[in-house]
């Protein structure tokens, strides 16, 4: 069995029964939708038109959202249906930034992730999904798409059909007959900066309102082309009045009550913690990677006060790292499942284990040098465990500066984040984060000179790599899609700007840079603060503005 829907757009009235209907059987609370009916208006008056698009879960064939669940609650049945076990979810979220669609929410009541499961429990008992029961039209048809004698077999065999993004590879089984172009694409009817009437594509901000009525007088959108170069079809070609999403006029007073489109608003699922995180992390990483460096392989010395001072700093940003990845849950009570029972493709699970390791090697390691130092311990075998302990946390931090790229990668609704350049770029910040880490601790007077003028140099080496990446990758290269250039230019010209250019660039690399340049203590100690704070805005901007893009 493979079951699927099909959406006939051509019956479709927008009466949202579907949606009332979804809400009642599956007792989905307010505030929240797991279907919904986007509505579009396309033309110029008097020659508009109003389109329907009943939106929900694409049951994909390939479920992004499957494969980043670090606890197997998000998970494909034999039958096709994507369903999620409220019982099991840890409420991390990452299967909302993994799909492309906007289709998982978080359940209010329960703290869990939620979608549309095609009213599973109903088809097992051979009855179909509430929404398609009480459908007037009869627009949705369910069934099953391996049994060619089924209505939808048939239904997508005389129709020509298609899916929403179907660049992103997730083979959704949601397939719309006469699915309009403007409905179809999240951002042809978004008006920058303002918004939309009625409503706003924009994912919105935990404890912000849901966005009033605007009244905007501007001159209304033109349909849109992708940034990526990819014409949207416009009305003209479908035999359809002119223009795009509906003209309103400079001065007219009906542009007042114009509205271009309704749509579902999404909350921004990662907040605060995940940047902050990503910093901890990188500090940590730094860390232990430059005491490994020199400990282990000989590259420079490093004295026991370094090794309990830069570790003890190592040990306490990993518990920060910890402990900001436990507060984000929303059922932080369940941390231990993602070693309980972790689902190895993720890499949340992945993550969890480098992070243990490199706790667990880095600490005892820790803890070592600190008892030698306080003289509880035979000084003669902490020097002989002291290499093969660099060693291993060596390969540890560099794993733990890196991860976090292929856990971005994994959620393939945040396009900005697929950059192939992450790894790279997520080691140069644990070089400066590290570097900047050891500069800061220098006054104190247990680092050393040596330690602390590998700092300089890793911080001002770091710091170049870092700028190489970021203006000759990250932010010129030409973007593959729409939705990753639309959140570049957020941070660079638009919403993030600010922290972008005077955190990142003008506090984090240019104030930095030049703080170092007396070889003063203070001064080095002042750059690595900088540099800090820079990369804590940076990171930021960068998980902040691809979550700012519709994706309904
Ligand atoms: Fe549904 Fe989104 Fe998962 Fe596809 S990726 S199965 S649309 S939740």
């Amino acid at each position: 069995m493979n079951f699927g829907f099909a959406i006939d757009t051509r019956a479709c009235i927008g009466c949202h029964a579907c949606s009332i209907a979804c809400k009642s059987e599956n007792q989905v609370p307010l505030g929240v939708d797991r279907t919904w009916v986007k509505s579009t208006e396309t033309g110029r008056y008097p020659e508009v038109r109003r389109d329907f698009q009943v939106t929900r879960c694409n049951h994909c064939a390939n479920p992004p959202c499957v494969r980043i669940c670090p606890v197997t609650a998000m998970y494909q049945r034999d039958d096709g249906i994507v369903e999620f076990d409220p019982d099991v979810c840890i409420g991390c979220k990452g299967c909302m930034q993994a799909c492309p669609y906007d289709a998982i929410h978080i359940d209010p009541a329960s703290g869990c992730a939620a979608k549309c499961h095609f009213c599973a429990h109903r088809v097992e008992r051979g009855q179909e999904p509430a929404c398609v029961v009480v459908c007037p039209t009869h627009s949705i048809i369910a069934g099953d798409m391996d049994d060619p004698g089924s209505e939808l077999s048939r239904v997508l065999a005389r129709n020509s059909v298609t899916v929403r993004k179907p660049e992103q590879g997730t083979s959704p089984k949601l397939f719309y007959i006469d699915g309009h172009d403007v409905s179809m694409h999240p951002t042809a009817v978004a008006r920058e900066p303002a918004g939309m009437a009625f409503s706003d594509v924009r994912p919105r901000h935990a404890g912000e309102p849901p966005r009033p009525v605007r009244l905007d007088l501007g001159p209304g959108p033109a349909l849109k082309t992708a940034d990526s170069g990819t014409p949207i079809r416009t009305p003209q070609a479908q035999g359809e009045p002119a223009g795009g999403p509906i003209q309103v006029g400079a001065s007219s007073p009906a542009g007042q009550m114009s509205q271009v489109a309704w749509n579902a608003q999404h909350l921004v699922p990662w907040h605060w913690p995940v940047p902050a995180y990503l910093v901890t992390k990188a500090i940590a990483a730094g860390l232990f990677g430059a005491l490994s460096l020199g400990a282990g392989f000989g590259l420079w010395p490093v004295t026991t006060s370094a090794l309990v001072a830069g570790g003890g700093l190592a040990v306490l940003m990993l518990l920060a790292t910890t402990a900001l990845l436990v507060i984000d849950l929303e059922r932080p009570e369940r941390f231990l499942r993602i070693v309980l029972r972790p689902q190895w493709r993720s890499w949340i699970a992945r993550g969890a284990v480098v992070l243990i390791g490199l706790s667990s090697v880095g600490g005892l390691w820790w803890a070592l040098e600190t008892g030698t130092a306080l003289g509880w311990l035979d000084g003669d075998l902490v020097e002989h465990l002291r290499p093969p302990l660099a060693w291993v946390t060596l390969p540890l931090s560099v794993m733990a500066a890196i991860y976090t790229a292929f856990l971005f990668a994994q959620c393939e609704g945040r396009d900005l984040w697929q950059t192939p350049l992450l790894p790279v770029h997520m080691l140069v910040q644990s070089v400066v984060a590290g570097s900047a880490a050891l500069l800061v601790l220098t006054p104190l007077g247990w680092i050393g000179p040596e330690l602390a003028e590998v700092g300089r140099v890793g911080l001002a080496g770091g710091l170049a790599a870092s700028l190489f990446v970021l203006f000759a990758g990250e932010f010129t290269i030409p973007h593959a899609s729409e939705l990753a250039a639309r959140a570049a230019r957020d941070i660079v010209a638009g919403r993030y700007r600010w922290p972008f250019w005077g955190g990142a660039v003008a506090l984090g690399h240019v104030a930095a840079g030049i703080l170092l340049l007396p070889a003063m203590t203070w001064a080095g100690a002042l750059a690595g603060l900088c540099a800090l704070v820079g990369l804590t805005l940076y990171e930021h901007a960068f998980v902040m503005a691809p979550q700012d893009q519709p994706n309904s």
